[in-house]
């Protein structure tokens, strides 16, 4: 499988069929806590990156043998980038009557297009890691034409005109945004978004840069100014799906290019092919790498 991958656990969807729809590191931003690594093709136009009809069949074959909470866009970069989302949004629901979900940055909100876009997929989730351009700058690391004003805007006027389910979230990086002034910006921004939700996270897998998770302080603090939000912080659990590979060379390439992987994880998921640590040992690109005192598998292809 080339664009679909999983299911696999995630913190905020339950079990999640994943939809890549863009190269690998294709991305406006490059965020100092991105569990894919940096970006390596860092732009801020809109193409088409792979024949869409590609993609839909993908999913059309896997959608009735798998069991999934939701269809979700992610995978290896921004996948609002991707202009054929809107088509296959729209595909997919004629397909099957799983919520579709849209994991993005939202940067692209304030474009008419991507809003149209994304008016029917059923969970819209944008991050919004700042409030204001210095700390944008610092952890977002984006495309020079992009600025968070407009970006706040963007979400505002999405927030106004969808109809489906909409979460804002925001990721807590130590020394980047969990200060009072920083925090306070993004209450301001959120109290004019006005989303239905605010997920609050850390990161839980190894990051681009030598960055850690807010501590506890910065959690609680973050907690006292963004008022109503919903803490997601613990590492997620649930079962690695293998029923989208035929092989274990090609389940753990596809996950763990997206979703680098904790050994107990890893582990578990190779037990079902009747293989163990070694069998990824052994193969060219997957590394093993130490975050926050857990051990983590990647692949970097
Ligand atoms: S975390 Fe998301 S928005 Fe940030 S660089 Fe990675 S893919 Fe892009």
């Amino acid at each position: 499988m080339r664009f679909v991958y999983g299911p696999v656990p995630s913190r905020r969807l339950g079990r999640s069929l994943g939809i890549n729809v863009i190269p690998f590191k294709t991305c406006n931003y490059s965020c100092v806590y991105c569990q894919l690594g940096k970006t390596t093709n860092l732009i801020n136009e809109r193409r088409s990156f792979f024949p869409k009809e590609d993609i839909l069949k993908e999913v059309a074959e896997v959608i009735g043998r798998v069991e999934t909470d939701h269809i979700t866009f992610a995978g290896e970069g921004e996948p609002t980038l991707c202009k054929d989302i809107g088509w296959l949004i729209e595909e997919i629901k004629k397909i099957t009557d799983k919520p579709i979900a849209v994991l993005t940055n939202g940067s692209l909100l304030f474009r008419e297009d991507v809003r149209q876009d994304l008016a029917e997929a059923d969970v819209v989730i944008p991050s919004l890691d700042a409030g204001d351009e210095r700390t944008f700058r610092r952890i977002n690391r984006p495309h020079k034409d992009l600025r968070i004003d407009e970006i706040i805007d963007g979400m505002i006027e999405f927030g106004k005109e969808y109809n489906g389910k909409f979460y804002v979230e925001v990721m807590l990086v130590k020394g980047y945004n969990d200060s009072e002034e920083v925090l306070f910006a993004i209450k301001s921004a959120l109290e004019r978004i006005k989303p239905d939700g605010v997920y609050l996270l850390t990161p839980v897998r190894p990051p681009a840069s030598n960055v850690e998770p807010a501590d506890e302080i910065g959690i609680m603090r973050a907690n006292a100014i963004l008022g109503d939000v919903v803490r997601v912080i613990d590492p997620e659990i649930g079962e690695f799906s293998t029923e989208c590979f035929s092989s274990a060379e090609e389940a753990v390439k596809a996950l763990l290019k997206r979703h680098p992987m904790r050994e107990d994880q890893l582990k578990d998921f190779l037990g079902k092919f009747g293989e163990d640590l070694s069998f990824v040992e052994s193969l060219d690109g997957v590394k093993r790498v130490e975050f926050m005192g857990k051990v983590f598998y990647l692949y970097k292809p």
